[in-house]
């Protein structure tokens, strides 16, 4: 029998979750690279050897799968990377290197929450309506210029990096701030921003709830964008059923 080698771990990050896999992976010695897309300026130290930027589609990560020897792939990317998700269930389903997706639950509405779920970016800025309101549009900065069809509105934004670019947005003013945020923080935000409502992505977890409850507490009207599609996949819900799932 050829001796069983031990795991070596592509790690595809970029969030709250993704940092922890990796600690725990750091802490039982497992070999692993964490992978950045490279969109923050100042990426978020890891207690893994990382690499950064894209793989070049399905076929480079396929070919990176192989020239790297990786044994198994955690999917820790947020909900609404689903481009790189894809790939990654392409590149493993052709590579035969099994995959697992860290995934947070999505956020539910409580009795006395007032949501509206749309679909995607058009479905939010078509249910900010027509008058012009105070929004705090919490969606990271790669999307905003869905909301340039919109510009009877005032837009606050919450980015990782100061803009280098003129904003997609005539009426928009920006706060830099890297998450986990608290409900204290932003209830202040929102209301010293006189806000009156909000946008953001069901992207589930803690680090980014405490607009929402936030929201709850001011009784403020949030539009919530439904998750982008994914193919199936196995999902874990823990870092330790991570653990396991690569022991087993
Ligand atoms: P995306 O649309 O799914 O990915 C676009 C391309 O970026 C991918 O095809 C891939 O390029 C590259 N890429 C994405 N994640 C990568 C990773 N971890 N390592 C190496 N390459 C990666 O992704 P996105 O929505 O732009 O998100 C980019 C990163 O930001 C992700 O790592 C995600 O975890 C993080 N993030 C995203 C959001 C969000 O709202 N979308 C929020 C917080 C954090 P190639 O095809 O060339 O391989």
């Amino acid at each position: 029998m050829p001796p069983v080698l031990p795991p070596r771990v592509l790690l595809l990050g970029g969030t709250t979750e993704a940092a922890r896999m990796a600690r725990a992976l750091a802490e039982d010695g497992v070999d692993a690279v964490y992978s950045y897309a490279g969109r923050t300026e100042n990426p978020v130290a890891q207690p893994l050897p990382v690499r950064i930027g894209g793989f070049g589609g399905v076929e480079g990560l396929a070919a990176y799968l192989k020239a790297e020897g990786i044994t198994h792939l955690i999917d820790a990317t947020h909900p609404f990377a689903a481009q790189m998700s894809r790939n990654a269930v392409e590149a493993c389903a052709a590579s035969g290197i099994p995959l697992i997706a860290l995934e947070r639950e999505p956020w539910q509405a409580a009795e006395c929450d007032r949501w509206t779920h749309v679909p995607d970016l058009s479905g939010a800025v078509a249910a900010l309506g027509e008058a012009p309101r105070r929004v705090f549009l919490a969606i990271g900065r790669q999307t905003l210029d869905a909301f340039a069809v919109a510009p009877q509105h005032h837009y606050l934004l919450r980015l990782v990096d100061p803009p280098t670019e003129p904003l997609p947005l005539s009426r928009a003013e920006a706060v830099i701030a890297r998450g986990p945020f608290t409900v204290e923080g932003d209830r202040k935000l929102l209301t010293d921003h006189r806000i009156e409502v909000i946008v953001a992505k069901n992207a589930g977890g803690a680090g980014a709830e405490a607009k929402l409850v936030a929201a709850r507490e001011l009784a403020l009207p949030v539009i919530l964008i439904d998750r982008p599609w994914v193919p199936e996949r196995p999902v874990a819900r823990s870092v330790q059923a991570v653990m396991a799932w690569l022991s087993g």
